[in-house]
C-alpha cells in the first residue's frame, strides 16, 4: 500500500451526524431524534412545500436545456435574494452597492465569504459566538483564519451574556471579522434584542470591525421581515458587510443546496470590483452553482401568488414550532413542576438549549431512545403532537 494512504488517521466523527446514525440503528418504535437541524411537520416528515411543487411544475413545462449558470449564479435568483435580504427599496440595492452570488447552501456562502476575506484580509482574525454552529470554526479555520470566541450564552440566565459580548467587541482590533447570527441563534435559540443590536452595530461601526451575518433561519423567528431587520440595520450603518443566507430550512430544500453570499460596499464601483474578485473565488472552487434549487427559489420569489404561498407555508412552520415550545413548557410544568422551563418559549428558531446535562442526555438516549445533542440542544421542530408526550415523560424521568 502507498505510504501516503497508510499514514492517514481516521478523522473524528461528526457529532451530530453520529446521533442520527445511532438513532437509525435504534429498533425502538417510539424513538425520537431531537438531535437534527431539520424541520419536520406534525407527521414527523420533512415537508415538500406546495410553493416548491408549483414552481417545479412551471419549470418542468419549460423543458429548458441545462446550460451552465453564470459563475455568480442565476441573475433572477441573485436579484430576488438581494431584495429579500436587504429590502427592494433599501439604499444599498437602489444604489447598486450590494452584490449577491448564488452559493451552495448557507455553508457554501460562508465558505465563499471566508475565502474572499482570506484573500483580502489575511491578517484579520475571526470571532464567533460561544457557542456557535460547530461548522463556523472549522470552516473559517480551513480557510486559513485564526478563530476566537466572544462570550455569548449565559447558562445562568439562559439568555445572552450581553455585557461580556459587548466588552469583547470593544477590545477587537480594527478589521476583525465578527460572525453574528442574524436571527434564531444556533445552537442556543437566544437572540439579541433590538436595543442590544443597536449597541452592537455602534461598536462594530466605530471600531471598523467587519460584520459577517449568518442568516440560516430567516422566517423562523418572528417572520421574514422581522428576522431580516438586523441585516438592513447593518447595511444602513454603511460599513463593509457580509451576509450569508440559506433556503435549506425556509424552503425545506436542504438537499438542493440553495443559499447566497451578499456583500454590501460603499459604492457601485467598489461593488463591481468585489464581484469580479468573488467570481475568481467561485471559478477556482466549483466554477458555477447548480441550477435547479436556484430556479425554484427564483420562481417562487418572483411570482406573486407563489411568494404569498411561501410566506404562508413558512408562517405555518414558524407557528408549529412555537406551539411545540408552548406545549413543551406546559406539559413539563405538569410532569416536573419543580423545574422551570419557561425560557424555552422565549427562545427563537428551531432549537432550544434545554439546559439538560450531558448525563441527562445520555439517560434520555440509553433508557428512552430519545436522541439529543450532548450540550442539551434539542430541535423543537422535531417535536410533534404524537411524540411530545413520550419526550416529556422521559425528560421528567431524567431530571
Ligand atoms: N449557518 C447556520 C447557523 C446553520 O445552522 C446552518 C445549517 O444548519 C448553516 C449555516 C448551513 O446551512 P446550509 O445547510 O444551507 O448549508
Amino acid at each position: 500500500s502507498s505510504p501516503l494512504f497508510s499514514a492517514i488517521e481516521m478523522a473524528p466523527r461528526d457529532p451530530i451526524l453520529g446521533i442520527t446514525e445511532a438513532y437509525n440503528a435504534d429498533q425502538n418504535p417510539a424513538k425520537v431524534n431531537l438531535g437534527v437541524g431539520v424541520y419536520y411537520d406534525d407527521n414527523g416528515k420533512v415537508p415538500l412545500l406546495e410553493c416548491v411543487k408549483k414552481a417545479e411544475a412551471i419549470l418542468i413545462e419549460k423543458y429548458a436545456p441545462r446550460t451552465y449558470l453564470p459563475i455568480e449564479g442565476l441573475a433572477a435568483y441573485d436579484k430576488a435574494v438581494q431584495e429579500l435580504v436587504f429590502g427592494a427599496d433599501s439604499a444599498v440595492v437602489k444604489e447598486k452597492r450590494a452584490i449577491t452570488a448564488q452559493a451552495i447552501g448557507g455553508t457554501g456562502a460562508l465558505k465563499l465569504g471566508a475565502d474572499f476575506l482570506q484573500r483580502f484580509a489575511p491578517t484579520s482574525q475571526v470571532w464567533i459566538s460561544d457557542p456557535s454552529w460547530e461548522n463556523h470554526r472549522a470552516l473559517f479555520e480551513s480557510a486559513g483564519f485564526k478563530v476566537n470566541n466572544y462570550p455569548y450564552y449565559d447558562a445562568n440566565t439562559r439568555g445572552v451574556n450581553f455585557a461580556g459580548m459587548l466588552d469583547a467587541l470593544k477590545t477587537m482590533p480594527a478589521g476583525s471579522i465578527v460572525l453574528l447570527h442574524a436571527c434564531c441563534h444556533n445552537p442556543t435559540g437566544a437572540d439579541l434584542t433590538d436595543d442590544q443590536w443597536t449597541q452592537v452595530i455602534e461598536v462594530v461601526t466605530q471600531r471598523g470591525l467587519i460584520p459577517f451575518l449568518d442568516m440560516a433561519y430567516q422566517g423562523f423567528g418572528d417572520g421574514i421581515e422581522a428576522d431580516g431587520k438586523v441585516v438592513r440595520r447593518f447595511a444602513e450603518a454603511g460599513g463593509a458587510l457580509f451576509v450569508s443566507n440559506s433556503f435549506s430550512k425556509s424552503f425545506s430544500l436542504y438537499g438542493e443546496r440553495v443559499g447566497a453570499l451578499s456583500i454590501a460596499a460603499s459604492s457601485a464601483d467598489e461593488a463591481a470590483r468585489i464581484m469580479s474578485q468573488l467570481k475568481r473565488v467561485i471559478r477556482t472552487n466549483y466554477s458555477n452553482p447548480p441550477s435547479h434549487g436556484g430556479q425554484v427559489v427564483a420562481t417562487v420569489l418572483a411570482t406573486p401568488e407563489l411568494r404569498q404561498l411561501w410566506e404562508e407555508e413558512l408562517a405555518g412552520m414558524r407557528v408549529r414550532i412555537r406551539e411545540m415550545r408552548h406545549a413543551f413548557v406546559a406539559k413539563l410544568k405538569e410532569k416536573a413542576p419543580a423545574h422551570n422551563f419557561d425560557f424555552v418559549i422565549q427562545q427563537r428558531g428551531m432549537f432550544s438549549y434545554s439546559g439538560l446535562t450531558k448525563e441527562q442526555v445520555g439517560k434520555l438516549r440509553d433508557g428512552n431512545s430519545i436522541y439529543a445533542v450532548d450540550t442539551g440542544r434539542i430541535c423543537v421542530a422535531a417535536l410533534n403532537s404524537k411524540n411530545i408526550d413520550n419526550v416529556i415523560d422521559a425528560i421528567a424521568k431524567v431530571l
